[in-house]
């Protein structure tokens, strides 16, 4: 099964049974005036409409078309590392299955990679055809994952139409809502050219899209994570430690107050209050706690990552023996 081809399509889907049959002819109509050798993953998320049994005449007429069934529905990101694991083309594409990407972009993206040398072409949909509910949000969202991941080029991190080197996608790993990260996570395992091409988009022709509003919420919190396992992923007692470091310097300051200023009365004999009368007690008292718990923190993170599998692995780009 290891002869490798010039493209691998990899189409993650879910509930999508009325677009199949004209995005395959698309696609296999570009392949062909090409010349491309091809083959075209449809990995359907536990459709509950008639998608597989669309994908199996699919199959059944063109061998190219290979398909994969979970047995519910995972999600965009599980159905893409499945893809992602399959893929033999040297250059893989990713593409939505709601018809809102054209494969007519699929020679371009080609052209990219093998010949500008570029490890990941991310589609940009310039002119979108989406709500305005959803195309303000992704502005925003563009903007932040561009300054936390440090891919300065990018305008559309979730765009569904990617092209990547084969190494890329047999690198790096797709789980949870990650999809919308890819370059980050990309750029993360060493693959930094990065490159965009501004792409055609269509209004959604059948079926409604799966994602609601929450994406943002929980694309933000992703980010968050992204952000820290690239930074202190092996080493959380950098991230920790200087936390409860600084909140343990502030109880301490606090502390000091509370006592000297006790000690000053008591020297002066004058009339002394409680220490629990004054508000830097709280504060000694809260950060020495935080403080505390942080640290904990720092060590229990160290702790597991010293039983994580990918402690020591690292991404060899090459090697002389
Ligand atoms: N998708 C999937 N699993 C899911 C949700 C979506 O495989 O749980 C697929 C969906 O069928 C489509 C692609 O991911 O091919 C993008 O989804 P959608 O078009 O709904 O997203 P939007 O275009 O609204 O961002
Ligand atoms: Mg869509």
């Amino acid at each position: 099964m290891d002869n490798k081809i010039d493209i691998s399509v990899i189409v993650p889907l879910y509930n999508e049974a009325e677009s199949l049959p004209e995005l395959t002819e698309w696609i296999a109509r570009v392949m062909d005036e090409h010349n491309f050798s091809y083959e075209v993953i449809m990995v359907d998320d536990g459709s509950t409409d008639d998608s597989w049994k669309v994908i199996e005449q699919l199959h059944a007429k063109n061998e190219a078309i290979h398909g994969v069934s979970f047995r519910r529905n995972y999600g965009k990101s599980p159905a893409l590392n499945t893809g992602f694991e399959r893929a033999r083309g040297n250059v893989v594409i990713t593409m939505d299955a709601d018809l809102q990407d054209s494969p007519d972009e699929i020679p371009e993206l080609y052209r990219m990679i093998v010949e500008d040398g570029y490890d990941l072409v991310s589609g940009w949909k310039k002119k979108r055809y989406d709500p305005l509910s959803k195309t303000l949000p992704t502005k925003l969202f563009n903007a932040t994952a561009r300054r936390v991941s440090g891919i300065k080029n990018l305008h559309d991190f979730n765009c569904g139409l990617k092209a990547y080197r084969r190494e890329v996608v047999k690198h790096i790993e797709v789980y949870g809502d990650m999809h919308r990260y890819i370059p980050y996570l990309a750029k993360n395992a060493g693959f930094d050219k990065i490159g965009e091409k501004v792409v055609h988009h269509q209004a959604r022709k059948y079926g409604k899209t799966k994602f609601g509003l929450d994406r943002f919420v929980n694309g933000y919190l992703d980010l968050a994570t992204l952000w820290f396992q690239s930074k202190f992923g092996v080493k959380p007692m950098h991230f920790f430690g200087l936390l409860g470091s600084l909140m343990f310097i502030i109880g301490l300051i606090a502390v000091m107050v509370v006592g000297g200023i006790k000690l000053y009365h008591i020297v002066h004999q004058q009339p002394h209050s409680l220490v629990t009368d004054s508000p830097y007690f709280y504060l000694a008292l809260t950060c020495m706690i935080l403080g505390t718990q942080l640290f904990l923190t720092g060590f229990l993170g160290e702790l597991v990552v010293r039983n994580s599998p990918s402690r020591n692995h690292y991404e060899i780009a090459d090697e002389l023996k």
